[in-house]
């Protein structure tokens, strides 16, 4: 089943002589629980892309659909909604609010959609991401590694059916990188989470069951490692 179908996604920044085309007629579809690596030189539309994906940015032209529901004929609060249930996201820098503690900053998206938090899935997710112990600190009280654990936290908190992350282990060292994937994977496996990862590293890549190669904005290549 495909849960995510691109279809000549463009992005154009800016107008006129400025304007920069960051993508380019971009199709493809991603299976249910497919594992993808994203790679590509610096600037060529990798973020662009995942944005576009998540329903945080607009396109220029084409369409996504996920799960069948094409996203950007939804209106803006009920693609808010939409992309608050269905995507998680993990950035490089973290993106934890720096006054809220671990577990506020894990059950935040949570209450913002009005929902209460299930202490059965909150327990046994911090469990899982060995943070359990670390719940009523400061994101600047953790390290590195620990603070991406926290934002994986955040972005599971709803159950989402797409991961998206973008550069997640580039702020940290390898043996922390290795760490974050492994965990992306495990609930890649458990939830059959779709798992899309922009990597400028290849140990990470190679881990994945599909490279696309992103250049200029348009695929360069697109190759299943793991059928
Ligand atoms: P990557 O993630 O592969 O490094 P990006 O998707 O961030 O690439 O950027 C693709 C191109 O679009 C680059 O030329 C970048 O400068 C440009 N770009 C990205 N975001 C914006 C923006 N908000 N406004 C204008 N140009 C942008
Ligand atoms: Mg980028």
């Amino acid at each position: 089943m495909d849960i995510l179908k691109i279809e000549h996604l463009s992005k154009v920044y800016g107008q006129g002589n400025t304007a920069i085309k960051a993508l380019d007629d971009v199709s493809f579809s991603v299976k249910k629980g497919e594992f993808i690596a994203i790679i590509g030189p610096s600037g060529s539309g990798k973020s662009t892309l995942l944005h576009l994906l998540g329903g945080v940015d607009k396109p220029t032209s084409g369409k996504v659909f996920i799960n069948d529901t094409n996203i950007y004929l939804l209106n803006e609060t009920q693609l808010a909604i939409f992309r608050r249930r269905q995507i998680g996201l993990i950035y490089q820098f973290f993106n934890l609010i720096p006054v809220l503690t671990v577990k506020e900053n894990i059950t935040l998206p949570l209450l913002l959609d009005n929902q209460k938090v299930n202490p059965n899935h909150f327990q046994e997710i911090v469990e899982k991401l060995g943070i359990e112990n670390r719940l009523n600190h400061l994101p600047n009280q953790l390290s590195g590694g620990q603070q991406q654990r926290v934002s994986i936290g955040r972005a599971m908190m709803n159950h989402p059916a797409i991961m998206l992350a973008d550069e997640p282990t580039g702020n940290l060292d390898s043996k922390n990188s290795q760490e974050i994937i492994q965990l992306l994977k495990m609930f890649n496996n458990i939830y059959k989470q779709t798992l899309i990862v922009i990597t400028h590293d290849e140990r990470i890549a190679l881990q994945a069951d599909r490279i696309i190669t992103i250049k200029d904005g348009k695929i360069a290549s697109d190759e299943v490692i793991r059928p």
